[in-house]
């Protein structure tokens, strides 16, 4: 099985082994950490770092969180807690126009809720990468002096169409030989706000021929005046994120920067920033290094930021946070557990290859964290009356039998629930056949077979109950069945002496009618029928699950009146259940199913 959630991850990844050649090599000895983001001077005059690497998590707060991003959250915060290091969290806020702080407080909200933590030995490692906004212009000018960037005031089509493609070598721009003076006298007017948005950008000045599109001169200032979550209008020039993030990286002193396969093909432009600033005398070294591993890609959900808002903005679902939603507000409020996400996390392996996992390697990560520890309970989604026509005789008018059963088979000192069965029980409408299938073991009426012989009804056992026999059943005018008669068989009660005499192939769960507590439950499935929902040509709303939710009015056992939101349990045959973070309320008992004890998907049509 599993190793305990709580345990770093062991199993092999390449970028241990990378972390674990340079602890060795002592790359990373030696370094200094002013105790804060800073250049070169200012690491220079901190002391040794007591982090033995550096990572970080850098999302961009310009929507919600997702399961892919639950891996990244995963690998950089464990990577980090393994080989005595410290993880950041940053906001990757340098672009102005798509970002909120209802995004920041959402995204602080579920790294804490996974269970990590920014703060060690008393420093926060919360950082905004617009704070350094002051730097990396100062970086700019740095490059543009040293003749390493020119400002090209080219429009955007002729820089389009003279950068060449795979194929063709891209060609200079008339502007690219103008003197540094001129240049950084034109980054100036940029930064003063001279000229209108789009005039002209800063670009790197590398290779036009280069094999890699992405050392064609990438640009790295432009003009935009946008008001910025965070700095509003101090800025009308705004860096390019390819140049930003090796900044960003360097000041925070991470050592191994960790992203994913797409930005491959950056690592030698980001090496390229890094190396000349810190020529420049600018950033500190050792520097960081990027690695890439694989996105998280799991089947019959989409994480794309925009689908994702498709989805809400268009009613699909209710929400960024209704269940079916792969946002972690969804997963969240679905039931998936921190602990869950991360085995999913571990067990997606960290590889340079692609793929897809399948999605019921979640649901499998769920069902062996919460066996050991979610308290167990009937309840009955569908609701049959079944009326014990001998009650009185055989147990007593107006008398109730209590029973108990173990709240965790696996611990008895989690102790008992205790309950009562009454002459009226709720039972599934589908443990009860008029014409029962071969092989079928739950209740059916006496009959007659097709060869003439009468039949008695079938016998079952109440779970922790009696065992009954069923004598008939009764409907309405419509033909619907309305309930179901049985007697109890004599001296059967559980847990008696001789209750086992009676053998019975099938045992049913149930709720009494005279305590059971009226609950909605709402099932879900997925919410896509393909396995890759935004695969090829397709679009992916065309693929939606018409039955992604079914919400039935039930009963659940006494026991459960008082939980609160975000409890789980195993609701005994039905599978693991939540009581839901936004609905659930006292008088009002809401349980949303989070995933069925046996994956069911595989087998639909
Ligand atoms: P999306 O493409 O869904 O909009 P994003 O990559 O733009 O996501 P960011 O906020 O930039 O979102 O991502 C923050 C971090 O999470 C990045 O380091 C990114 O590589 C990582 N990340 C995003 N999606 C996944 C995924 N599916 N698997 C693993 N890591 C991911
Ligand atoms: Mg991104």
């Amino acid at each position: 099985m599993s190793t305990p959630p709580d345990e770093p991850a062991r199993s092999g990844n390449f970028l241990r082994t990378i972390i674990e050649r340079d602890l060795e090599a002592g790359t990373y000895a030696g370094r200094r950490f002013a105790g804060s983001p800073g250049d070169a001077a200012h690491h220079a005059a901190g002391a040794p770092d007591p982090a033995r690497i550096r990572t970080r998590f850098p999302p961009e707060p310009n929507g919600y969180l997702h399961i892919g991003h639950a891996k990244s959250i995963w690998l950089n915060f464990s990577l980090a807690a393994e080989y005595g290091g410290i993880c950041h969290l940053r906001f990757d806020d340098t672009n102005p126009e798509k970002e909120e702080q209802e995004y920041v407080d959402a995204i602080v909200e579920m790294v804490h809720w996974l269970g990590y933590d920014w703060v060690q030995g008393g420093a926060r490692h919360l950082y905004f990468a617009s704070d350094y906004f002051g730097f990396m212009y100062r970086a700019a000018e740095a490059l543009t002096e040293a003749g390493l960037a020119y400002v090209d005031e080219q429009s955007a089509e002729a820089m389009r169409a003279s950068r060449g493609d795979f194929g063709t070598p891209g060609t200079d721009s008339p502007f690219r030989g103008r003197p540094a003076a001129e240049s950084l006298a034109r980054l100036r007017e940029m930064r003063a706000g001279l000229h209108a948005d789009g005039a002209m950008v800063l670009r790197a000045k590398i290779d036009m021929a280069s094999p890699n599109l992405n050392l064609r001169d990438p640009a790295i200032y432009r003009i935009k005046r946008a008001t910025h979550h965070n700095t509003g209008d101090t800025w009308c020039i705004y860096p390019m994120y390819t140049f930003a993030h090796p900044i960003e990286d360097a000041l925070e002193r991470i050592t191994h920067s960790i992203c994913t396969l797409e930005f491959e093909d950056q690592r030698p432009f980001y090496d390229w920033v890094l190396e000349h600033l810190a020529d420049l005398g600018l950033l500190a070294r050792p520097l960081p290094k990027q690695y890439e591993f694989a996105r998280l890609n799991l089947t019959t959900i989409v994480t794309s930021k925009r689908k994702l808002r498709q989805l809400v903005e268009e009613g699909v679902v209710d929400g960024w946070d209704d269940p079916r939603m792969p946002t972690l507000v969804g997963l969240r409020r679905r039931g998936y557990t921190p602990d869950s996400l991360k085995l999913l996390a571990e067990r997606s392996g960290v590889s340079k290859a692609g793929g897809w996992i399948d999605y019921s390697v979640l649901d499998i990560a769920l069902r062996d964290d919460l066996d050991p520890k979610a308290p167990r309970a009937m309840a009955v989604l569908e609701p049959l009356k079944l009326e014990l026509t001998n009650w009185d005789a055989e147990v007593g008018a107006g008398r109730l039998l209590p029973c108990s059963a173990p709240r965790l088979q696996s611990r008895p000192e989690a102790g008992q629930r205790e309950f009562t069965l009454g002459p009226q029980v709720w039972i599934e409408r589908d443990d009860f056949a008029e014409n029962p299938p071969k092989g079928y073991h739950r209740l059916s009426p006496p009959r007659t077979d097709a060869a003439g012989n009468a039949l008695p009804g079938s016998r079952v056992r109440l779970k922790y109950g009696y065992v009954i026999e069923c004598t008939g059943f009764s409907r309405d005018g419509a033909g619907r069945i309305t309930a179901v008669q049985a007697v109890l068989v004599p001296d059967t009660r559980s847990g008696t002496p001789g209750a086992d005499r009676v053998k019975t192939k099938g045992v049913l769960t149930w709720v009494a009618a005279h305590d059971g507590l009226p609950a909605e439950l709402r099932l879900y499935e997925r919410l896509f029928t393909e396995d890759q929902p935004d695969g090829g040509e397709r679009d992916f709303r065309d693929c939606l699950n018409p039955a992604s939710r079914r919400v039935l009015q039930g009963f659940v056992e006494p026991s459960l009146a008082g939980v609160a939101g975000d409890q789980k349990f195993q609701f005994e045959r039905h599978g693991y259940f939540v009581a839901d973070r936004v609905d659930h309320a006292p008088g009002r008992a809401v349980f949303n199913r989070i995933t069925a004890l046996k994956d069911s998907w595989a087998k639909q049509p």
